[in-house]
């Protein structure tokens, strides 16, 4: 570089990345890119021990890096997890499928793996990964949003996740949109995610006759079915009265949303977008963008992945 002064800059080697998920769990080495450069996936065991979790990412790491040239062996790894988590800590705090409370999951995972390893719960992760390598690239306040088997939002403000006193900042998915509405797993009625997730979708659909899941809802609305047009519009009001309140909240210019069901939320974004920008408070709230994630499936992965690039270089010894 002219008059750069001789210094040079050096590539980050890749990183290692697992997604720990409810019923499977991805592990991954990731470029400083995004590009995911060789990956194992293997089923999650049932309502799992911290020791069968160990043991499962010893294997699944063994099978991900036999082989691999030295530059490419990852030196550090980040972790995506179920459940709120102590990130400074390396606790996970809950995972409330298995009756997991305070488990040490950083530090078995770098007993695990041999590399040091920062824990994130999953949901932050996808917020992060779609700040560095997707839809929210160069925004530095934006809220994440996403509509699967339940409903989970995370917050990023000024370019920092915000995670709240016990890690659970920006979760939408228990705010009551309808206090007589459907029951909600968590006890009570007309949550978000009572109303808008994956299998309550599916619900409201077999209440009007349909049959199938959440995507063939919008498949037989996207047909010409009366029925399936009319829930889906409702659910589409529902999504837009839930990123209002993100919106009136937090003003984050920009909200992204993941999931599966986002698949089809996707083609119904002026629809959820003129819902949600009614219902917004004051007019420069209402510039709020939507857009779907860039990264689909593969976003926790990549948060995890964001996580170890943003890490400390382990230093050599
Ligand atoms: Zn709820």
């Amino acid at each position: 570089v002219p008059g750069g002064g001789g210094r040079r800059l050096t590539p980050q080697a890749p990183v290692g990345a697992i997604d720990f998920g409810g019923t499977k769990t991805s592990l991954a080495v990731v470029d400083a890119g995004g590009g995911v450069l060789r990956q194992v996936v293997l089923p999650t065991p049932p309502r799992p021990s911290p020791a069968e979790v160990a043991a499962l990412f010893r294997a699944a790491w063994t099978d991900l890096t036999a082989g691999l040239p030295g530059h490419l062996l990852p030196r550090t790894a980040g972790l995506a997890a179920p459940g709120p988590a102590d990130a400074a800590a390396g606790v996970l705090r809950r995972a409330f499928d298995w009756g997991w409370r305070d488990v040490p999951l950083a530090a078995l995972a770098a007993g695990a793996t041999g590399v040091s390893v920062r824990l994130e719960n999953d949901v932050n992760c996808c917020a992060l990964a779609e700040m560095r390598f997707g839809a929210a690239a160069g925004h530095p306040d934006f809220a994440w949003v996403q509509f699967s088997t339940g409903v989970g939002g995370a917050v990023v403000a000024g370019g920092r996740l915000l995670r709240g006193a016990s890690g659970l900042a920006g979760e939408i998915g228990h705010v009551v949109l309808d206090e007589g509405g459907p029951p909600c797993p968590c006890g009570r009625r007309g949550c978000v995610e009572a109303l808008c997730s994956g299998p309550a979708v599916a619900r409201r659909h077999a209440q009007v006759g349909g049959r199938g899941d959440a995507a063939a809802a919008f498949r037989g609305a996207a047909a010409g079915d009366p029925r399936a047009a009319a829930l889906v519009a409702a659910v589409c009001r529902d999504v837009g009265r839930a990123l209002a309140i993100v919106g009136n909240l937090l003003d984050p210019g920009l909200i992204v949303l993941g999931g599966g069901v986002t698949a089809s939320l996707r083609h119904h974004l002026p629809a959820i977008g003129a819902e949600m920008r009614s219902r917004l408070l004051a007019a420069p709230l209402r510039s709020l963008e939507l857009r779907p994630t860039a990264l689909g499936a593969d976003a926790a992965l990549l948060g995890a992945a964001a996580l170890a690039l943003d890490a400390p270089e382990p230093q050599e010894r």
